[in-house]
């Protein structure tokens, strides 16, 4: 079977000098849920703004659903939903016109457009909320919003940069729910945090990222065989001192 992403020797160095993707390498396999775990700094908004064509890649390859994401950009890009790290939204917009002008930047007819932001909007919960300007809501409903947006063209591949950071512990567990609920339904998504407790709830497989390398992979439960769990193989992956990982964890 394809895999849902297939990153080879993935290479990014910035125009200032920064190394900020050594070498990185992963599969993901269709319907799996994985994790992207590692400290600030450690390359991974760069990997994914690599995968999204929101960065070039220096040197090495992006195969999603086995389509080359730099040569067939567009084709690629349509495979994808993205939820970034940043609201990159205009503050005055409603939610629906958040998500329905992500439809029209990939083309769907009016229509059919109409259609899918309804079943969002009622999906994410969002109906009471829709015709309210985005500064007007809450942490939690903007990125209930985001991840609407993110869904919107039907995307085989998810990818969320850190989508719970500043989101208080009740509503972390009803984004928590959405992504598994999406998962079940055959959607494959890419989770980046630094939040060991989220990565360990959701995740099937982890990757431990450092200074632009994958230090660990596997399937989560490798981590779990081990004495000190996923909090202790990050810690070894990491170097990080144990006050570090206790504030990371929070
Ligand atoms: P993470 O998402 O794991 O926190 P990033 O990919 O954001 O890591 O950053 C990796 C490194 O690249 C950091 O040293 C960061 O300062 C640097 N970096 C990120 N974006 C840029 C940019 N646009 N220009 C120059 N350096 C950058």
């Amino acid at each position: 079977m394809t895999p849902a992403l297939e990153i080879s020797h993935l290479r990014k160095v910035y125009r200032s000098g920064t190394v900020a993707v050594e070498d990185v390498s992963l599969t993901i396999q269709e319907g799996d849920f994985f994790g992207f775990l590692g400290p600030n700094g450690a390359g991974k908004s760069t990997t994914i703004h690599c995968i999204t064509g929101i960065s070039n890649p220096t040197s090495g390859t992006i195969r999603i659903f086995g389509v080359d994401a730099v040569a067939n950009y567009r084709e690629a890009r349509k495979l994808v939903g993205l939820s970034p790290q940043e609201f990159n939204v205009d503050p005055f917009a409603n939610a629906r016109n958040i998500v329905d002008w992500m439809g029209g930047y990939f083309g769907m007819h009016s229509a059919e457009r109409k259609r899918r932001v309804d079943m969002l909007i009622e999906r994410f919960e969002l109906v009471p909320h829709a015709n309210k300007a985005f500064r007007e809501l809450s942490g939690g409903l903007k990125r209930r919003v985001i991840l609407a947006r993110a869904m919107v063209n039907n995307p085989k591949l998810l990818i969320l940069d850190e989508p719970t950071a500043g989101v208080d512990v009740e509503l972390r567990m009803d984004l928590w729910r959405y992504l598994q609920e999406l998962n079940r339904d055959g959607t494959t998504i890419l989770l980046t945090s630094h939040y060991l407790e989220e990565i360990e709830r959701l995740c099937k497989t982890i990757a431990i990222v450092a200074k632009g390398r994958i230090v660990r992979n596997g399937p989560k439960e490798e981590f779990f065989t081990e004495p000190g769990g996923l909090e202790r193989a990050y810690l070894a992956a990491t170097g990080k001192a144990a006050d570090h990982v206790a504030v990371a964890a929070k």
